[in-house]
């Protein structure tokens, strides 16, 4: 019997998988994607940066796929001559109380393997690295990498259509209906029938899992991050990226310093609630997601347990000082005129249990011939190329072909 494969979502991972199936000539593949143009949410919006490793927990998912994602994409940039730049990463400890949480950082990175990682004691080294930094200590990863994840998706959708696989735009799916071995699949523009279908929906993954029937809960609740760009004439306050230790309480990493692969410079992403899956603003608001998120019982213990970082993180979305003032710690010749204007603001899909507890790692769930990619946060675009293999290896039952 033919394979056919359905896969919902034109973002990097989706189209990864895309590509793993057809380069393996297995059946015929179809991937649905709901916008006119692939990576037009997540793989679109993120900081490009190509992750070494260095937070993950020891063991899981992330930590394995992320290592051996960054070398593939790394292999795929060179193979397509798209740009890969190795800016690398100095994450700083501003003070003494910030130690701790850095020698966490440097024993996971170490157990991680991250190559070439580096402790740094002595602020001048600091500065040999970054020479406007201030801190007393940080680890520093040169093979952290930058790249264009939009383009990075286009040329891998190119290898998908080369070998057989068909992308089919302003296709989103609206009905799943598991039928025995059959999946049929109907979109708001044509009708479909599967032996498989993988979904990888991103920011819709939980409202997808539903049309197949599966449990509401890890659901998402969608948090944006807003990018400022710093001035064309400051961008040598900044060799590579420069970030905070993260709290470790919290699973986004804080605002940080990135020259991107294009030599711009942005400071970001915070971290503010989402009004809207998809809304890039405060302006853009879905009264459905946002009451699907309120009516959710795991948002009212994060809330409660996260509300002080909740108010400083919009005060500083809303007011520029607030939020100049977080990057100024690292950077302190950094000047409020250099945030020039807020450029860019991603939404992250990051799956919550009914508890409120934040499901950390990769999910990946099996509801009979559809495999549902539940939770893939960050690293998941440095990681996507793994990430497809993961699925074909383990929940696809290909590898024989
Ligand atoms: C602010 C921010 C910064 C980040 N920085 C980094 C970083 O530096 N490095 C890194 O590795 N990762 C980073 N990430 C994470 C990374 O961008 C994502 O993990 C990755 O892009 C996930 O890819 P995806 O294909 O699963 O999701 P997406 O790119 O969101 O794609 C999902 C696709 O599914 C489509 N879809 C949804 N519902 C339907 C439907 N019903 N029918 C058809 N199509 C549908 C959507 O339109 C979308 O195109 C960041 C994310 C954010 C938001």
């Amino acid at each position: 019997m033919t394979e056919r494969i359905g896969i919902v979502g034109g973002g990097i991972v989706g189209i990864a998988i895309a590509r793993a199936l057809t380069a393996r000539g297995v059946g015929e593949v179809t991937v649905l994607e709901k916008e006119r143009r692939l990576a037009a949410h997540q793989t679109g919006h993120n900081s490009g940066v190509v992750h070494a490793g260095l937070y993950y927990a020891p063991g899981s998912l992330k930590a394995q796929l992320c290592a051996a994602g960054r070398v593939l994409i790394r292999e795929f940039c060179q193979e397509k001559g798209l740009p890969y730049r190795e800016v690398g990463k100095l994450v700083v400890a501003v003070d003494d109380t910030e130690l701790p949480a850095l020698a966490e950082i440097e024993r996971r990175s170490i157990a991680n393997k991250v190559p070439r990682l580096a402790r740094i004691d002595d602020p001048a080294h600091l500065r040999d690295i970054e020479p406007h930094v201030a801190g007393v200590a940080a680890v520093h990863s040169p093979e952290t990498a930058v790249v264009d994840y939009a383009s990075i998706t286009e040329a891998m959708a190119q290898d998908v259509r080369a070998a057989g696989g068909t992308i089919l735009l302003g296709h989103g799916v609206t009905e799943i209906t598991v039928d025995g071995d059959t999946v049929r699949v109907a979109t708001d523009a044509s009708e479909h029938e599967f032996t498989r279908l993988v979904v990888c929906a991103g920011l819709q993954s939980d409202i997808v899992a539903k049309l197949v029937g599966a449990d509401p809960s890890p659901k998402i609740l969608p948090f944006r991050g807003e990018y400022w760009a710093l001035s064309p004439d400051r961008t040598d306050l900044v060799s590579g990226m420069i970030y905070p230790v993260p709290d470790p309480r919290f699973p986004f990493l804080g605002v940080h310093f990135t020259r991107g692969v294009y030599d711009d410079v942005h400071v970001g992403p915070n971290a503010v609630p989402a009004l809207a899956r998809e809304g890039y603003g405060w302006l853009t608001i879905s009264p459905k997601d946002t009451w699907e998120s309120l009516r959710w019982p795991g948002a009212w213990p994060l809330a409660k347990r996260h509300w002080r970082m909740g108010v400083d993180e919009i005060s500083a979305s809303l007011v520029k000082r607030l939020y100049f003032g977080k990057a100024r710690r690292f950077v302190p010749e950094l000047r409020m005129a250099d945030l020039e204007a807020k450029t860019a603001s991603g939404v992250r899909a990051q799956a919550w249990g009914r508890d409120g507890s934040l499901l950390d790692d990769f999910a990946v769930d099996r509801i009979g011939p559809v495999t549902v990619l539940r939770n893939a946060p960050s690293p998941a675009a440095t990681s996507s190329i793994a990430i497809a293999e993961h699925v074909l290896q383990h929940h696809l039952d290909l590898a024989a072909t």
